[in-house]
């Protein structure tokens, strides 16, 4: 028997969830099809157990610098067992709140993987071979991206991001691959927790697409910190055994790493597999599936949202798509996103944080006489006792002629929370005499963003 609905949601992650319940609000009848867990990559395999392994690993910094602020510390050793545990019990409690939300909106949840068998019916598979087919005018398909492990021989063996979150305990030595988000948010997060982390990046900086003279800033701490990083780098095969778990990484250039786990953090794609888009007409480009403003595919009637459309791919970025194809459909409120003016952050120790035009995207778009950048690199206060630490750098790019600031960033602690304020100026268009007008607060880090001299 087909069950009918008005929405027919594929993926219960950030853009699912978010189209699901407010098309709900507006009254849609709606059905939400989740092969895994509720919640997503952000919730149960990203953003979330990351940021609080970053917070347990940051604990190495803390109590390293206790002694100089007066507080005697016994030796200390970390647990990353427990760690690990804990926040797994915490991924739980927020994939049964996620459940309860659907329930409360009066969303459908139906677990299984979904298929296309028209553009209009989708069948779900569910774990025990059970299927149900289900029908709807329209269908959102937001399934998100899977991490890539690159094609060499041996890849199987290594971990992706989303292994690291299932681990019992930690080696003693890790080799990273990649110079991303994730290859550098867990190089530090290893780091911190005892791991001796070598990090292998095929090109010549990390984190490209940050503003170049940033990740700089965030080389020099990681490497301070006791990271190795070695650039020009790749791996070209990994062999070993996961039992005991050791393994051998062979680079390109011969040279053999021995550790206890490989982390491959070279990149995510669209999750595509199993979806048969073919059954209903929506077209793929590359591996992702195109969308125009409205969020629409080439098939009347279905949507696309997230990582699956691989913009914008971070998880506020694919709640706003998620809601504004729900408030336009559902709710008579037409809107589109601005995918312009995305503030993001890499949670590295230190984090890097930015919103707005690199200095490279500046100089591409206005010549280098058509800017100016301001910058402060310093020790903060509370590096004073310590005497170590790495280095804050607060940078502002502004347009010449108009004075504007076309963008903000920040290498060093709470960048993020600094820079979500400050993306709220960078979006108003904020002149940086606006910012020059503000004033200090003082004693802070980010007092330096407006008293930087012209
Ligand atoms: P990224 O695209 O950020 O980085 C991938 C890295 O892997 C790059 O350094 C890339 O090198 C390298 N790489 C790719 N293929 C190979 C290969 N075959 N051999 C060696 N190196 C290779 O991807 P991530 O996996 O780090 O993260 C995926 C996405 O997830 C991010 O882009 C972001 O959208 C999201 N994310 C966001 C976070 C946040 O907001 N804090 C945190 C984590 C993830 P090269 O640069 O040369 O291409």
């Amino acid at each position: 028997m087909t069950e009918r609905f008005d929405l027919i949601v594929l993926g219960a992650g950030s853009g699912g969830l978010a189209a699901a319940k407010r098309a709900a609000s507006y009254g849609a009848r709606v059905a939400i099809v989740e092969g895994d867990r509720v919640g997503g990559t952000c919730v149960i395999r990203g953003c979330v157990p990351k940021k609080l392994l970053v917070y347990g690993s940051a604990y190495a910094h803390t109590l390293a610098d206790a002694p100089s602020y007066g507080w005697l510390v016994p030796p200390v050793q970390p647990d990353p067992a427990t760690l690990l545990r804990n926040v797994r019990a915490e991924v739980d409690r927020l994939n049964r709140l996620h459940i309860g939300l659907l329930e409360k909106a009066g969303v459908d949840l139906v677990p299984g993987w979904g298929r296309f068998a028209a553009a209009n019916t989708v069948v779900v598979s569910a774990a025990d071979g059970s299927e149900r087919e289900l029908c709807a005018e329209r269908i959102l398909i937001a399934v998100g991206g899977r991490p890539h492990r690159p094609d060499i021989p041996g890849a199987d063996l290594g971990w992706v991001s989303d292994d690291l979150f299932l681990l019992e305990s930690l080696p003693d030595a890790v080799v990273v691959v990649g110079g991303g988000f994730i290859a550098c948010e867990f190089a530090c997060i290893l780091h911190g927790l005892g791991v001796r982390v070598t990090q292998l990046v095929r090109g010549d900086h990390l984190l490209r697409g940050f503003d170049r003279e940033a990740t700089l800033a965030v080389q020099e701490a990681m490497e301070e910190a006791g990271i190795e990083i070695r650039f020009a780098h790749s791996p070209a095969a990994i062999t070993g055994q996961c039992a005991p778990g050791e393994f051998t990484v062979t680079t390109q250039s011969g040279e053999q790493l021995s550790c206890g786990g490989v982390l491959l953090a070279t990149g995510r794609r669209p999750f595509l597999k199993g979806l048969n888009l073919e059954a209903a007409g929506v077209a793929v480009e590359g591996c992702r599936i195109p969308v125009d403003a409205n969020q629409c595919t080439n098939v009347p009637g279905i949507f696309a949202v997230g990582d699956v459309t691989d913009r914008v791919n971070l998880t506020p970025v694919a709640v706003d798509e998620g809601r504004a194809f729900a408030d336009s459909v559902y709710g008579r409120k037409p809107r589109q996103v601005d995918h312009e003016l995305v503030a993001s952050a890499v949670f590295s120790q230190p984090e890097l944080s930015g919103v707005g035009l690199t200095e490279e995207q500046a100089i591409e778009r206005h010549g280098a006489d058509g800017i100016r950048v301001h910058r402060a690199r310093f020790r903060a206060m509370n590096q004073a006792l310590p005497a170590r630490g790495p280095r804050v750098l607060l940078k502002l790019v502004v347009e010449a002629a108009s004075d504007r600031v076309l963008g903000c960033h920040m290498v060093g602690e709470h960048a993020a929370e600094i820079i979500q304020m400050a993306a709220i100026a960078v979006g108003m268009g904020a002149t940086k005499a606006d910012f020059d007008r503000t004033m200090a607060l003082h004693p802070s880090v980010a007092e330096e963003f407006v008293t930087m001299p012209n």
